[in-house]
């Protein structure tokens, strides 16, 4: 039986810069990168140096404080750099790709096998065929921990931020080893939601059957963790999993090939893009291979990963693990003539302060934050499309005021990391931020430093 959820707050951004459905292909680039600092919670241990020979499937780095946790090469070639941040942590490792790739061989499974393997066997697979940092826990959004049986698994395909790869589009052609992830997650978990939004009909044609958990509502409505909050009866599956539609094609690929998967399909969008469209990419492409053309810092700005939740990145960088969208926004730097005066047909407004919000056409987004952070004013838009219920102005408060468990009883953990609050916020004060680093430092608290 098909469950429904209905999300009834949310925010749903009219937004310039559609991805177009097609999918194009992308000629091999000449570097893919691995960005550790990218993988929250993790202390990466180097197993590399500077000139390595590596191959698909080497093991680049480890987890020092969880050493299954391994993320490997999804290139053969050299190991061209090596490249730090900040306090010596490790940003990037960069593989030149040879002309010849070779690839490491892992054990692979048929549905026979599958069927028959013991669990923990089958965890000891996934971790050693590095795809395991795809699997990651509510409520932190860290790596799952291989030694427990979660009570559910979440698998994602729609989440309604703006710019992400269409499910109807990586699926296509992939729906058996799609069914075959799933079966893998089974083994997993007793309990496996494949989550869609009711009103894609694409996916439900493509995936005939499979999907069981359908959500209405605007953006995050099919968030694991918004889901979570309005299916859950105890406190027990607060630890649920979690994992996007598109990574469980490259655990199916993983298992069922014994290679580690090199591909994905990468949406790009947003009103500055010059194509809006999806491309099928090398795993850690850099943003120049994605795009295909310069992009001037100065005057556009890329966002990888989601407009609400995703990072900015430099033109000269690379994809993350978890990042499947690029986002090219106007900086918005320039000086409006007579700004008091334009009624802002055109304009983003919540708070229906423009005319903007008689106007049925999607609006353009830029970057410009319009004014700095003042006190907060009470005007309740930061509830009002809060998905969980929080109140998340008062949660912030109680977060500067260090007061952790009466922002944990207004639901610090349910939070979702949304970033909607702070978006519709008139003050434009960075509650997601407060909240999510409020979130973080709980985890080492809890976890012992
Ligand atoms: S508190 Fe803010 S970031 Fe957290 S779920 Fe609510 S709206 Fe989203
Ligand atoms: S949206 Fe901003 S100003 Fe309004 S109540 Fe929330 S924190 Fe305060």
């Amino acid at each position: 039986m098909i469950k429904t959820v209905h999300v009834k707050k949310g925010y749903q951004l009219r937004i310039e810069g559609i991805v177009d459905a097609t999918l194009k292909s992308l000629k091999t680039p000449d570097h893919v990168a691995v960005c550790p600092a990218r993988v929250p919670f993790i202390k990466p241990r180097l197993r590399v140096k500077k000139g390595d020979d590596v191959r698909i499937g080497t093991l680049l780095f480890e987890d020092k404080q969880e050493p299954r946790f391994q993320f490997l090469s999804p290139g053969g070639g050299r190991i061209d750099d090596i490249r730090f941040g900040p306090r010596r942590v490790i940003d990037q490792v960069v593989i030149a790709l040879a002309r010849d790739e070779n690839q490491v061989d892992f054990p692979a499974l048929t549905d026979r096998t599958l069927a028959t393997i013991s669990r923990s066997d089958l965890v000891n697979m996934i971790m050693a065929g590095g795809i395991w940092p795809l699997i990651r826990a509510l409520p932190f959004r860290d790596i799952a921990n291989p030694d427990t049986m979660p009570p559910a698994i979440f698998v994602g395909l729609d989440d309604l931020e703006p710019f992400q790869a269409a499910p109807e589009v990586y699926l296509t052609d992939n729906e058996n080893l799609f069914d075959f992830g799933v079966r893998v997650l089974k083994r997993l978990s007793d309990t496996v939601y494949v989550t869609a939004a009711k009103a894609n009909r694409n996916v439900k044609n493509c995936l005939n059957g499979q999907i069981n958990l359908v959500h209405t509502g605007k953006y995050p409505a099919g968030d694991p963790g918004v889901l979570l909050y309005h299916l859950k009866t105890t406190s027990k599956e607060n630890n649920s999993w979690f994992i996007a539609g598109q990574d469980v094609l490259m655990l199916a690929r993983l298992l069922t090939t014994g290679h580690y998967p090199t591909e994905r399909v990468v949406a790009i969008g947003g009103s500055a893009a010059d194509e809006k469209q999806h491309v099928q990419a090398r795993l850690g492409a850099s943003i120049a291979d994605l795009l295909g053309y310069p992009v001037d810092p100065a005057v556009m700005r890329c966002v990888s990963g989601g407009v609400f939740r995703g990072q900015v990145v430099s033109p000269d960088g690379f994809l993350g693990l978890y990042e499947t969208a690029l986002t090219l926004l106007p900086e918005g730097n320039e000086k409006e003539f007579m700004a008091l005066f334009n009624p802002g047909w055109k304009k983003q407004t919540y708070s229906r302060v423009y005319l903007s919000h008689l106007n049925p056409a999607d609006l353009t987004v830029n970057c410009n934050r319009h004014g700095d952070e003042r006190a907060c004013i009470a005007c309740m838009h930061c509830a009002d499309v809060c998905p969980v219920d929080i109140l998340p102005q008062l949660t912030y408060k109680a977060v500067l005021a260090g007061e952790v468990e009466e922002a944990l009883a207004h639901g610090l953990l349910d939070c979702v990391e949304c970033g909607l609050c702070t978006y519709v916020c008139p003050s434009k004060i960075e509650l997601t931020d407060a909240l999510k680093t409020a979130k973080a430092a709980y985890r080492k608290e809890r976890e012992g430093g």
